[in-house]
């Protein structure tokens, strides 16, 4: 049996938790800051609720923590009833947040001291990968550290990467966010013009699907959740624009001139200023509407 303990039963996190619950080998302890969210999470599965992140950590092998920020990891760290208090050494600190390089290499060292171990480990595949156990998990640090960890990881993930030193699968994860914004955007943009020249969204996705533009954005989110309007909040636009201020950050840190993903991350800032916190990404196309005056779906 290994000792896992899960902190941050959100959107994605609660579902991976979801997993390891039902994973015959693993002991599972869960924590949430609202803490009711972690009690109905033991309710219904096989996982003990901790009141504390140190009460969650005390006798773990292995810490997995999915928040919106690094920042947010970052403090549960100090204090009675953080996670240091509780860390055994040995063990280690998986942090599958969309985080941050600076500060997960910042998470390593002071976890360094205490004989802890950590890996930045952000995952892709969404809400229905987490649920599926389909996930693919990109990790930074410590190779022979990720080979101990894996079987765990497999609970959830399918393809576990090791992408590079501490910050490696923040950094990737980030970019890659950045790519899904570009696409969910400029196809928001020639689906309004097409439509105001008349042409119907649906025959254009169509083509556009069988040709080179298409992307993740064409083939599934404007078909499934743009043309029905359903919009269903799976991923907040929030932790979109966090994903893309990161990727450009990145891009500056490297000396690399980005000006598309400084662009998308303005497009993506001003989208979630205007829609708010609870929007989901895809709800950006909104905005992109709005500025056109039209609506994508509504040519008959
Ligand atoms: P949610 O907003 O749905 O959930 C956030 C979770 O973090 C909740 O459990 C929340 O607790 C907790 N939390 C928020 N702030 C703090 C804090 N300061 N201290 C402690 N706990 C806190 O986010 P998601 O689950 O969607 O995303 C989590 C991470 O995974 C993000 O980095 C995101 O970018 C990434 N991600 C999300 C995907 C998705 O499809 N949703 C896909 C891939 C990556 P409470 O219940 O109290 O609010």
């Amino acid at each position: 049996m290994t000792t896992v303990a899960f902190l941050g039963l959100g959107a994605i996190g609660r579902p991976m938790a979801a997993r390891l619950a039902a994973a015959s080998d693993i002991e599972l302890a869960v924590w949430n800051r609202t803490a009711d969210r972690a009690r109905s999470f033991s309710a219904e599965h096989r996982a003990r609720h901790a009141a504390t992140p140190a009460d969650a950590a005390r006798g773990a092998a292995v810490v997995i923590t999915c928040l919106p920020i690094s920042a947010d990891v970052e403090r549960l760290l100090d204090g009675p009833d953080g996670l240091l208090a509780g860390f055994s050494k040995g063990a280690a600190l998986v942090d599958c947040t969309s985080g941050d390089p600076a500060t997960s290499r910042r998470i390593a060292s002071r976890l360094a001291e205490h004989g802890v171990g950590f890996l930045d480990a952000p995952v892709s595949g969404g809400t229905i990968g987490a649920e599926q156990g389909t996930l693919t998990v990109m990790v930074g640090g410590d190779a022979a550290l990720l080979d101990r960890v894996r079987p765990v990881l497999s609970a959830f993930g399918k393809k576990i990467v090791h992408c590079g030193d501490v910050g490696a699968g923040d950094a990737l994860k980030a970019v890659n966010n950045a790519l899904l914004a570009v696409h969910v955007w400029s196809t928001g943009e020639g689906l309004a013009a097409l439509e105001k020249l008349g042409v119907k969204a649906d025959v254009a996705l169509d083509v556009i699907n069988a040709s080179s533009g298409r992307s993740n954005a064409s083939m599934n989110l404007f078909p499934e959740r743009v043309l029905t309007r359903a919009f269903p909040r799976t991923f907040r636009l929030a932790l979109l624009d966090k994903d893309i201020g990161i990727a450009a950050g990145v891009a500056r840190d490297q000396k690399v001139p980005a000006p598309l993903l400084q662009l998308a991350a303005d497009l993506f800032r001003i989208a979630h200023n205007a829609l708010g916190e609870e929007a989901d990404h895809v709800e950006a196309v909104k905005l992109v509407e709005q500025w056109a005056g039209v609506r994508i779906g509504d040519t008959k």
